[in-house]
């Protein structure tokens, strides 16, 4: 397109000289493009084409050439307050391009403290750039209490809580804290219902400050058997088999011992028992038999005193 247009100027200009200049007309046959002036950074350049057959020529411009810059490099330092400046220029004119250098951090030094903390207070600590006025702060944490050691406000009974307390020695600030129940100061137990053979008894006790009653069960002693040896029976008194009893209650075990009857004594012929050898009664000093069982014993006994008596007169 941009061909085309550039033809038809030709035609239009440069064919009436083409004519004069030769007497053929005839259509320009341009060759290569090639530079007459070269372009720098600051002039434009030329180039140029001929025509083969005539002297005819066209001209155009080269465009300006890019600078040339070199190295960045620093003008101006930057500080923590102000921004620095680079630079760089071209080699081949005197164009030049700067930028800014971005501010530097400020030196800051140690933090050193401005205002000591309390136990109510924050305190303040600082710390200074060491190239120009700028510095930082920030809170020191307050300090803790300086709590002293826990003393009694009110003491503990066994019903109810004590209190103690500890103050900080910098301030008002003050910590409470209960303190547990003593523990009952109880008595020697007490029986109230002693225990038996069968029944359970029941001890108390009772705290000496605010008289709590404890109770206790006492265990039930259970029986406590001891023997009863045999007892032989004699001729008046009775006897008994072999048993056992309790030696608290008296309580038989079962099935009990047996009483065994008296024996009575057994009598020899003048009246002496043969067992005890005791001397019962006199017996019939003309028989020999005792007649106070007998049927008419009074009777016989009679009639036998009489006979012995009548005996003695006819031996006298
Ligand atoms: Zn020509
Ligand atoms: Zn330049
Ligand atoms: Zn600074
Ligand atoms: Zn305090
Ligand atoms: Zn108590
Ligand atoms: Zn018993
Ligand atoms: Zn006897
Ligand atoms: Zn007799």
């Amino acid at each position: 397109m941009k061909r085309l247009f550039l033809s038809l100027i030709v035609l239009l200009f440069a064919a009436p000289t083409a004519i004069a200049a030769d007497d053929a007309p005839h259509e320009h046959v341009f060759g290569e493009w090639y530079t007459v002036t070269a372009a720098t950074c600051t002039a434009l350049g030329e180039e140029r084409r001929d025509c083969a057959n005539c002297e005819e020529y066209e001209t155009r411009e080269i465009p300006l050439k890019e600078h040339t810059f070199g190295e960045w490099y620093t003008v101006t330092d930057a500080t923590c307050t102000a921004l620095g400046e680079e630079r760089r220029d071209c080699a081949n004119c005197d164009a030049f391009e700067t930028r800014d250098i971005p501010m530097q951090e400020h030196a800051f030094g140690e933090w050193y403290t401005v205002t000591a903390a309390t136990c109510t207070a924050l305190g303040e600590e600082r710390r200074d750039c060491a190239n120009c006025d700028a510095f930082e702060t920030r809170d020191i944490p307050m300090q803790e209490h300086a709590f002293g050691d826990w003393y009694t406000v009110t003491a503990a009974t066994c019903t109810a809580l004590g209190e103690e307390r500890r103050d900080c020695a910098n301030c008002d600030a003050s910590e409470t804290q209960e303190i547990p129940l003593k523990a009952h100061t109880f008595g020697d137990w007490e029986t109230v219902t002693a225990p038996d053979c069968l029944h359970r008894g029941e001890a108390k006790r009772v705290c000496e400050s605010c008289e709590l009653e404890e109770t206790m069960v006492l265990q039930m002693l259970g029986h406590s058997f001891v023997e009863d040896p045999y007892v032989a029976p004699t001729c008046t008194t009775a006897g008994r088999t072999q048993g056992e009893h309790c030696e608290r209650c008296g309580a038989v075990l079962f099935p009990g011992p047996t009483t065994l009857k008296p024996l009575g004594h057994f009598l020899d012929e003048h009246g002496d028992c043969k067992v005890c050898g005791e001397h019962i009664k006199d017996l019939c000093p003309y028989c020999g038999k005792d007649h106070d069982g007998q049927l008419f014993g009074g009777l016989i006994a009679w009639l036998h005193s009489m006979l012995l008596r009548l005996r003695a007169l006819f031996q006298g």
